[in-house]
């Protein structure tokens, strides 16, 4: 049989940054025809204890991650012998579904090699598919995510980064990253069809530049490890869903000036008297904090579930006002956690904003102040 590859046009010279490719994209459900991707059935335990043999998260597919999340991984690894996580049977079902769809797949492509251990300079990791020009790295995707780089016309950067570290550490020049929808099917858990409503491919040059930089990455990161430093920190996406949010979270230390600034929000949801007190409030004002850890919505405390991470702001005549930041912010969490651990938390208001003609949107800034800040890094 004619050895297939997964080969762009030959004769491109100048490099081609990622974007959809119809061609292979249509190889691939020429390929695919007929296929079943059903047949996934995912476990039923509560959690899973899950061991690694070697523990590192300096892996192609981790390195797009936040730069401080992966020191504080990678350092809780040191020194440790055999490591286990335990990891919730839903969070489980979506790496297994994933693995199950790589597998349907790559068994329709029998003439190219899966599954490929490779290495770069001081990277190891393990290609999905490789052509004879081409590496290809297999994305199982949510609807959301579908969605956003069928809009965008390009596969997500630390995607394409991944595929294209594999593809210059399998001596490959050009990078595809192939997703597949995951439909969410009447509550039933995951399925997927293999047609052009399910199935994008985008490709592109596999400049050795990008796999440098994760190199000079994973190298800071073990600097860091090294001298027991953390890079600073950053609100981003990736906080919502962030493994190591508590040790990340009991590393600020709201005294310093980047940390110690918020806002009050929630002000207009409780009525008319919270507004009123809010809009009352003066630059001077000193506010009382409390925390609310029954508080039913929102986000969690990063090292309890159970507890929310709700900070209430009361003004100077006892009224509450709102609340402190809690999402796409560690603020009430960090002040939730001083306040469990037995401190004391106050805040004074240092600006006032809107009220105007064109600003009539009231805001009230804030300055935190912890006493007995005992913060714990540990
Ligand atoms: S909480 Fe955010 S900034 Fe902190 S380690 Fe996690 S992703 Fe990074």
């Amino acid at each position: 049989m004619k050895q297939e590859s997964l080969i762009l046009d030959p004769g491109r010279v100048t490099p081609i940054p990622p974007a959809f490719d119809r061609r292979m994209t249509d190889w691939l459900l020429g390929k695919l025809q007929g296929v079943d991707p059903g047949g996934f059935v995912a476990a039923t335990e509560d959690e899973v204890r899950v061991s690694h043999e070697r523990p590192s998260c300096l892996r192609p597919s981790s390195l797009g991650h936040c730069e401080r999340a992966l020191v504080l991984e990678e350092a809780s690894y040191q020194g440790e012998g055999p490591w286990t996580k335990v990891v919730p049977v839903a969070l489980r079902a979506k790496f297994e579904f994933g693995t199950h769809v790589h597998r349907v797949v790559q068994a329709a492509l029998p003439e190219l090699a899966h599954e490929v251990r490779v290495q770069y300079k001081s990277i190891p990791g393990t290609l999905d598919t490789r052509g004879a020009k081409s590496v290809v790295d297999w994305k199982t995707i949510n609807r959301k995510g579908f969605l956003a780089v069928k809009k965008a016309g390009a596969p997500r950067e630390d995607h394409f980064r991944q595929a294209v570290f594999y593809a210059v550490s399998a001596g490959r020049t050009k990078a595809a990253v192939g997703y597949f929808l995951k439909d969410e099917k009447n509550g039933d858990g995951p399925s997927t069809a293999f047609d052009a409503d399910h199935v994008m491919i985008f490709s592109g040059d596999a400049d050795p530049a990008l796999a440098d930089e994760w190199e000079d990455k994973a190298q800071r990161i073990r600097d860091h490890v090294a001298a027991g430093s953390l890079p600073e920190y950053a609100v981003m996406d990736e906080c919502r869903w962030c493994d190591v949010r508590a040790a990340c979270h009991a590393r600020l230390d709201l005294r310093l000036p980047d940390y110690g600034r918020s806002k009050i929000v929630g002000s207009t949801m409780a009525g008319e008297e919270r507004l009123a007190a809010f809009v009352a409030l003066r630059e001077g004002d000193a506010l009382r904090l409390e925390w609310e850890p029954t508080n039913e919505y929102g986000p969690r405390m990063p090292d309890d579930e159970t507890q929310a991470a709700a900070i209430m702001v009361f003004g100077p005549t006892g009224v509450q006002v709102g609340y402190l930041p809690a999402t796409g912010s560690p603020t009430a969490s960090i002040v939730a956690r001083h306040l469990r651990a037995g401190g004391v938390a106050s805040a004074t208001v240092i600006e006032c904003t809107g009220g105007v003609d064109g600003r009539e949107n009231h805001g009230r800034n804030v300055e935190i102040m912890l006493a007995s800040a005992v913060m714990q890094h540990a």
